[in-house]
């Protein structure tokens, strides 16, 4: 980091502690001369609502859009993110759609949530038209297949499991819309390598941007990088902490502070394949592990060990915490290929030495079966590495 870069981070420090919540937070600090940056406490998502909500009506800051994150059953976590959405300083480092594209926007809109208005912004700064459809119900997908086609679709928006979903119906299908999709840009979850990989076999492009509500866009990457790495914008400066992934925001247009902002994931530095160093590979949530049968166990690790196989195409783990508590890791195969659940289990068993042991020849309780479908969330078009279904069924 620079003196410039220090310099900025202090000011923007300082800047925020004039703030009621911060004043609170940033109590034992002192924040006179060079003080150290890693002393600064870290920010959760509670803390963005909490700094905001005293200062929200203040007429002297500019107008912004509410948008959530999560939230589905407990109250809203908001931030407060510029009408603006920081597009002038992401369309110069991250540009995926041309003045002649047309996008199909299949992110949902309504209920706070960011990625439709998003990706219409986008569409604007390009130049570009945009079908702002929101959600479609699989059964509902071959009528506006030929919609977007008859309306010269180029590009399409949504989240990983959303795009694979219509890529498999339109190439399935032999779709003449296939002719003429260049792009695609996935958000909202991690992109499997899958997809990748059946967008580079069928000529479509690939763009993604990481990021998450609190923060907005952290990073992007392009065609030529791997689906999992992104490239951090200028004005995001990124920290590595003990594998977690810490955020301040330098935008001079940003609405709510955000500083030393944890984002819960586990990333790490590393050259992206498209030959540009300094780009962040995102591993995984933080800390998600579950107590089952009486040891720690993380369902991600279990669940990116499955997909090692050659023969599974996608993996999630479903996890019942009642009694009996029981785990499932759920496997798609492979188009033309059986897989072996037996060794897979077995395989998965022999990397957590104390689940071996916790179970102790009990078959029913960790199972690996075979599935035509991840389970996906609904309203979010989201699929997690993780189905809590509570208790027993
Ligand atoms: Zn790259």
């Amino acid at each position: 980091m620079t003196s410039h870069q220090e310099h900025v981070l202090r000011g923007i420090v300082r800047r925020a502690a004039a703030l009621p919540f911060f004043a609170g937070k940033y109590a034992g600090l002192d924040l006179t001369g060079d003080f150290d940056l890693t002393d600064v406490p870290e920010m959760t998502r509670e803390d963005i609502t909490e700094a905001m909500t005293p200062v929200a009506g203040d007429e002297r800051r500019p107008g912004a859009f509410l948008f959530t994150s999560g939230g589905s059953t407990a109250a809203p976590k908001i931030a407060w993110i510029p009408i603006e959405m920081h597009l002038d300083a992401i369309v110069p480092h991250w540009r995926p759609l041309r003045s002649d594209d047309v996008l199909a926007n299949l992110a949902m809109p309504g209920r706070l949530w960011s990625a439709h208005y998003f990706y219409n912004g986008l569409a604007e700064r390009c130049g570009a038209d945009v079908i702002g459809l929101g959600h479609v119900e699989p059964e509902e997908w071959p009528h506006w297949l030929d919609f977007l086609h008859r309306h010269g679709t180029t590009a399409i928006t949504g989240t990983p499991s959303t795009l694979r979903q219509v890529l498999d119906l339109a190439i399935g299908t032999g779709h003449p819309i296939m002719d003429r999709l260049r792009t695609a840009l996935f958000f909202g979850e991690p992109c499997p390598d899958e997809l990748a990989g059946l967008c580079r076999e069928h000529g479509v492009g690939l763009w993604g941007n990481y990021g998450s509500t609190e923060t907005w866009v952290i990073g992007h990457n392009g065609p030529d990088c791997h689906p999992r790495t992104f490239h951090p914008l200028p004005h995001q400066h990124v920290e590595i902490v003990d594998g977690a992934a810490l955020v301040t925001t330098t935008h001079p247009g940003a609405v709510s502070p955000v500083i030393r902002y944890r984002i819960g994931d586990r990333v790490s530095w590393t050259t992206c394949p498209c030959g540009q160093p300094g780009a962040v590979a995102v591993h995984g949530r933080e800390g998600a592990l579950v107590k089952f049968a009486g040891t720690l166990v993380s369902p991600e690790e279990l669940v990116e060990l499955a997909r090692e196989d050659a023969a599974v195409a996608a993996a999630q783990a479903a996890w019942w915490d009642g009694e009996p508590e029981r785990l499932e890791i759920r496997v798609v195969p492979v188009p033309g290929s059986a897989v072996d659940t037996a060794a897979l289990r077995a395989g998965l068993l022999d990397s957590q030495i104390d689940l071996r042991f916790a179970l102790r020849g009990d078959d029913d309780t960790f199972r690996v079966v075979v599935v035509d479908r991840l389970g996906m969330n609904e309203r979010t078009a989201k699929t997690p590495a993780l189905l809590r279904l509570g208790g027993a069924t």
